[in-house]
């Protein structure tokens, strides 16, 4: 028996324990969208037993996705939402300094700002941060080791190490400056490793030496190519019988409550379930099925140097410079900053110089030499937690979307998740904080 025939016979099994039966033929899912959220929900929903149709209209895992360019990171820790208390204090300074980690367009302003209150809202007091950590951590924590699965699943494995992540700091008062998101961290069952100059220096010779303290989380991962990574959990997913179309949905034809087609321009694709999972992309597909949702673009940036000579041995966030440095194997990459600037303004290059600069400044053995840049669309809710559960439409119709700072590490259990709820079976995390109508 084949490999395919083996996967073909799981399925089958899996389609008589998933709720779909062996007598009817499999119902049809049509996942829109082929990041990562969407890659791993059509992989686990053919192992459900669904007929699984993915529309895309870029190249699975291409530059159009926030999927392809991000920091690589699979980091179960990060369940600290982006706002926090005492933000609203620093919304003057991310007007007026376009260049600072966080940025707001002016222009951008008036349509941002609905999003922006609920974000300040939303991280008004550490109680409320709390309970998005508590609501965050089941959905991350074990990452490493889904993405491992789905990795060896379709061939690469090697794309997913685990080796820990280091939040480094110029001083152990930088870290302690940080003491809300460390306790809320170590509450919700984190454990990290406190390294001193020494140790810093023995783990990281090639780091500057301003760096004299660090936060080492070993149960962190990383992806060695994200937008590889994507494109070959696709091609896995196509392999086990899914159907690939190069097209953009752009609604739904609902009648009574239940799906009958996702529409494409031009046309019709018939199904008995969608997922929506097309990153920052998705607010009209929500709400064309009923569930207008608070979605924003947090943009962000990369610079990486595909010919580097010196680097981190395992990846690192500096603090002074909020990005974080992690070997691929298309180079040294750095990730970060948030502006926010909506989806169409043009990419502002001058933030990506940046992240090259703190890099050289991080590694001074570093050279400057070939720098590719890069921006993408990171898909944002304004209480940092993702949209996964049926819109108001129809309970046919997923919402999958909404991860922001968090959906490569996110991805698998969120597939899990949204194609429990497909299956109607009991999710694997508890879906509750996630529900799509918590701002309506
Ligand atoms: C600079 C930066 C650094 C980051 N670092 C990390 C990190 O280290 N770790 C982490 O976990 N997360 C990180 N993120 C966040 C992470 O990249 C995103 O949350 C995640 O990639 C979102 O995945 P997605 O599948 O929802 O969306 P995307 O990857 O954006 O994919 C959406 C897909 O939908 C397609 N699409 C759009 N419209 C339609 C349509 N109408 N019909 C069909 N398809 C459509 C698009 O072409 C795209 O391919 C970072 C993001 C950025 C920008």
């Amino acid at each position: 028996m084949s490999d395919r025939d083996d996967r073909r016979a799981e399925t089958l099994e899996a389609a008589s324990t998933g709720g779909l039966s062996r007598d009817r033929p499999p119902q049809h899912l049509v996942v829109i969208g082929a990041g990562i959220v969407g890659a791993a929900t059509a992989l686990e929903a053919i192992s459900a037993g669904f007929r699984v149709t993915i529309l895309e209209p870029g190249e699975p895992g291409g530059e159009q996705s926030a999927s392809y360019g991000n920091g690589c990171w699979l980091s179960p820790m990060s369940v600290i939402p982006p706002a926090g208390p005492g933000l609203w204090k620093k919304i003057p300074k991310f007007l007026m300094d376009p260049l600072g980690p966080l940025a707001i367009r002016w222009s951008y302003l008036p349509r941002a700002a609905p999003w922006l209150v609920k974000y300040l809202l939303a991280g008004w007091t550490e109680a409320k941060v709390e309970a998005a950590a508590r609501a965050l951590r089941p959905l991350l924590v074990g990452a490493p080791a889904l993405h491992k699965a789905l990795a060896e699943r379709a061939g690469v494995g090697h794309l997913i190490e685990q080796r820990g992540l280091i939040y480094t700091y110029e001083n152990r008062g930088q870290f302690e400056s940080e003491a809300m998101a460390w306790r809320i961290r170590r509450k919700v069952g984190i454990e990290w490793l406190e390294l001193d100059a020494d140790e810093m220096r023995q783990r990281e010779p090639e780091l500057d030496r301003r760096y004299t303290f660090g936060a080492l989380v070993e149960e962190g991962g990383h992806c060695r190519d994200p937008g590889s990574y994507v494109a070959a959990l696709v091609a896995q997913a196509v392999a086990e019988g899914a159907e690939l179309k190069r097209a953009a949905a752009t609604g739904f034809r609902i009648e009574g409550g239940r799906l009958r087609a996702v529409t494409v321009e031009g046309g019709e694709v018939a199904a008995d379930k969608a997922v929506i999972c097309a990153g920052a992309y998705s607010r009209k597909l929500a709400a064309a099925a009923g569930s207008p949702v608070p979605l924003e673009t947090e943009r962000g940036y990369h610079a990486m140097f595909p010919n580097a000579e010196a680097g981190p041995r395992t990846p690192m966030m500096p603090y002074d410079g909020k990005m974080s440095i992690t070997w691929t194997d298309r180079g040294l990459r750095c990730a970060g900053q948030v502006e926010i600037a909506g989806l169409e303004a043009a990419p502002n290059w001058k933030r990506a110089e940046i992240l090259r600069d703190h890099l050289l400044r991080s590694f001074p053995n570093l050279k400057p030499g070939e720098v590719k840049v890069w921006m993408g669309h990171r898909p944002s809710m304004p209480d940092g937690l993702p949209c996964l559960g049926p819109s108001a439409a129809s309970h046919d119709v997923l919402l999958g979307f909404g991860h922001g700072h968090v959906g490569l590490v996110g991805g698998p259990r969120s597939a899990q998740a949204l194609v429990s709820m497909l299956a109607e079976r009991v999710p694997p995390v508890p879906v509750e904080p996630f529900r799509p109508s918590r701002f309506a």
